[in-house]
């Protein structure tokens, strides 16, 4: 569900029709509906009323403040995996007792930044970082609250590069090893075990996969509870998918059913980091035809958005549906979207049955909220585009498009050039 409809033929992003924001912006630009994103929050979070839990927003699937200011202000937490986005999150306004910081290379300066602002806990990922934490948090004269991500070896069944909890990937602990990580985490002066956390893979579609996950964690939870280690907290991490095209992911309230049918009286406050389920399809990318070209064996659409805008399906292969943004009967044809960048992997979409259409029309690339601006780079040295927050019949830029300053920006001649 999302508030991005044809009416009259034309779309809108809830009251607001896309040509009118192209023309007052210019294009490429990302554009974000304020009432899908509050409705998604509201249906994960929502699942979830009946246990205690923090819902933590994973910043690094779409971190432009004022969105992360929009969850805030509706109870969430945020997952973040580097200092920039703890520095995001701040800003944005998030309570630092309400967030989590993952990821497998965590450096002295973050930990210490991270200390400092007093977050819920690191999810350590592995012994030499548990020592570099307790490091910190010594010379800081605190205590350190950490989890250890555990990996429990559980197939995500997703796409390769964003599996991240098999044995083979380089995230969390060995299940089997962790136990013995606890023990002596259990005996650092300046760590506080706090809990239990893990994160398999994204764009998930099935169940199963995260519950399997939960029986593993819930038998080591039991294991060092036996060791006297005080577990308060299960992070479940995020990963929950979306409908791309044909897949049938389920509800967030599904998802929830399964896993409260299982966590039944573990006593442990439940934390949740889902990124793609609440952004993917609350924001689209929107783009100009530059140029239509018929080649030998294929159609072309050249466009003015490129990989450097939209990196996911060069970097993934994936798929994002792509509609005219005025919808009129014509007839279809075959081609590949394709950017302006000089490089082969610059395309939005291959062998794409699409609607006839032509130089000059804007065209909509939908699911593009997640993973979308956030992976957004400077390639050819093109400036990202804007992002525009859509709620009911206004907008607004809530990040400018760059300039060819901005691209400049830092950059000197050195004097030996001189
Ligand atoms: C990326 C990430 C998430 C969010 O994943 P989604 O698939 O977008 O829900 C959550 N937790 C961690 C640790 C992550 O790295």
């Amino acid at each position: 569900m999302h508030h991005f409809d044809y009416r009259e033929g034309e779309l809108y992003c809830e009251e607001v029709p896309i040509e009118t924001i192209a023309r007052e912006v210019g294009t490429p630009f990302y554009c974000y509906s304020h009432a899908t994103l509050t409705r998604h929050f509201h249906a994960f979070d929502a699942a979830f009323v009946e246990v205690d839990h923090l819902t933590c927003f994973s910043v690094k699937s779409c971190s432009n403040i004022a969105i992360l200011h929009l969850f805030a202000s509706l109870g969430a937490g945020m997952d973040i995996v580097s200092g920039g986005e703890l520095h995001r999150a701040l800003q944005a306004g998030v309570e630092p007792e309400k967030i989590v910081f993952s990821g497998v290379g965590k450096t002295e300066e973050e930990i210490v930044y991270a200390l400092e602002k007093g977050i819920l806990m690191f999810n350590l990922e592995s012994p030499q970082e548990m020592l570099a934490v307790n490091e910190c948090a010594t010379r800081l004269g605190c205590r350190a609250p950490i989890a250890i991500r555990v990996n429990p070896d559980v197939d995500p069944k997703t796409h390769p590069y964003i599996s991240t909890g098999l044995k083979q990937n380089k995230f969390g602990i060995d299940l089997e090893v962790s136990e013995e990580m606890y023990a002596r985490a259990g005996k650092m002066s300046n760590l506080e075990i706090m809990g239990v956390g893990c994160h398999i893979g994204s764009q998930l579609t099935e169940v199963s996969p995260f519950l399997d996950t939960l029986r593993r964690l819930k038998l080591l939870i039991e294991r060092l509870r036996k060791l006297n280690i005080q577990i308060r907290y299960l992070d479940l991490g995020g990963g929950l998918g979306i409908t791309y095209s044909e897949e049938a992911p389920p509800h967030p309230s599904e998802y929830a059913r399964v896993l409260l049918d299982e966590i039944d009286g573990l006593d442990c406050r439940l934390i949740f980091e889902p990124g793609r389920v609440i952004v993917g399809n609350a924001g689209i990318l929107v783009t100009r035809v530059l140029y239509t070209k018929d080649g030998p064996v294929k159609n072309f659409l050249v466009v003015d958005a490129g990989m450097n805008d939209l990196a996911r399906p060069s970097l993934y292969g994936s798929y994002h549906h792509i509609q005219p943004v005025v919808d009129q009967k014509r007839s279809e044809f075959q081609a590949d979207v394709v950017g302006p960048i000089c490089e082969t992997t610059d395309f939005l979409a291959r062998d794409r049955n699409l609607p006839r259409v032509e130089q000059g029309e804007l065209l909509a690339v939908m699911s593009a909220g997640a993973y979308g601006f956030v992976m957004s780079s400077n390639y050819t040295s093109r400036p990202r585009p804007p992002e525009i927050l859509v709620q009911g019949d206004r907008f607004e830029v809530i990040r400018a498009r760059e300039t060819y300053d901005d691209l400049l920006r830092g950059e000197r001649l050195p004097d030996f050039l001189n």
